[in-house]
This record gives C-alpha cells, sequence and structure tokens, in this order.
C-alpha cells in the first residue's frame, strides 16, 4: 500500500529540462505537456526557441506523432485561456485546460486530451515539473512520465505540495521504490 502509494509518485525519467529527456524509445509516441514551469515561465507565453524546435523536430522525425499541452488553468478565465492557445500555436500542438474541479492529478484532463490527439495511455508520456499533479495522474493512468525541474518561481499555491514532493522523494529513495511498472 505504501510502496503503491509511493510508486505512483515516482516518474519513469528525472530531468533538468525538457531538452534532457530522453527520446531514446521515442518512436510514434504521444506526448501531453504541463505548460507552466516545465516549457514557459508562470503569465508569459515566451517559449524558450531551443524547445520550440526540439519539439518541432521530434514530431518531423516520427519519434512523436502528436502532442497535447495539458494546463490546470483553474479558473474559467479568457486571457488565461488564450495564452495557453497562443503557446500551443508556437508549438503547433492541441492544447487542453483543466477547470476546477477536473484539474490534475484527476483522470479527466488527461482523458481529455488524450482524445483530443487520438492517443492512449500506453504510447503516451507525460512531462511535468509536478510530482503530486503532472505524475501522479499519468501513473495512474498507465503513462510514462518525465519530471523535469521547474522553470522558475511557483504559485502559492504550489509552494507547500512542493515540501511534500521532497518528503515524498525521499522516502522513495530511502525504500528503493520504483516508478508504476519498470
Ligand atoms: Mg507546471
Amino acid at each position: 500500500m505504501f510502496r503503491r502509494y509511493l510508486s505512483l509518485r515516482t516518474p519513469h525519467q528525472e530531468c533538468t529540462s525538457i531538452l534532457d529527456m530522453s527520446t531514446k524509445g521515442l518512436s510514434g509516441a504521444f506526448l501531453l505537456i504541463d505548460v507552466d514551469n516545465t516549457i514557459c515561465l508562470r503569465k508569459t507565453d515566451e517559449v524558450d526557441e531551443a524547445i520550440i524546435s526540439f519539439l518541432l523536430q521530434l514530431r518531423r522525425d516520427g519519434r512523436v506523432k502528436e502532442i497535447c499541452l495539458l494546463s490546470n488553468v483553474v479558473s474559467r478565465s479568457q486571457r488565461r485561456v488564450d495564452r495557453v492557445a497562443r503557446i500551443a500555436r508556437k508549438l503547433q500542438c492541441n492544447y487542453v485546460c483543466a477547470f476546477w474541479p477536473w484539474i490534475k492529478p484527476r483522470p479527466e484532463p488527461y482523458r481529455e486530451a488524450l482524445t483530443k490527439i487520438g492517443a492512449w495511455p500506453e504510447v503516451t508520456v507525460m512531462i511535468g515539473d509536478q510530482l503530486l499533479t503532472d505524475i501522479l495522474g499519468a501513473n495512474k493512468l498507465g503513462m510514462r512520465t518525465v519530471l523535469v525541474r521547474p522553470l522558475g518561481k511557483d504559485h502559492f499555491i504550489t509552494r507547500p505540495r512542493r515540501i511534500w514532493e521532497r518528503q515524498v522523494t525521499r522516502l522513495r529513495r530511502i525504500f528503493n521504490v520504483t516508478s508504476p511498472s519498470s
């Protein structure tokens, strides 16, 4: 029970940035990508040119079939939705904005994203900067998961979660827990 709890909060891969993720084994995969602090700083719509070309290249050479951004927008704000849409346009990909209460780690927004790009969990990789939302929800659905280091400062709601994230990470290392089915 305890090991399962930790395992669901364990990513399959951890890296400093999305640019460092291992693309080995990607062959026609689908990507779900968190927005804030994963590819973009909060409140901005600037995406590093290197990240844009990395993702476009993955799709061009067929390692990735389709990409969908998946962002917890939480409140129904058109301004926030427009921002995610602008970022998606830069990456020429789809996007799903999750609104309270159907936000990550709940399964609904992941399922909506999968449907949007015609994907299914076994061939999908979720990339995000938060263990207790991005990674947890995707692991529960049986996706591969990649945890990246946050690009910048967290929203104040995220800060207490980071303390719990650190405890979970410490415990899973002590008990040598691995990510689901790996
Ligand atoms: Mg994030």
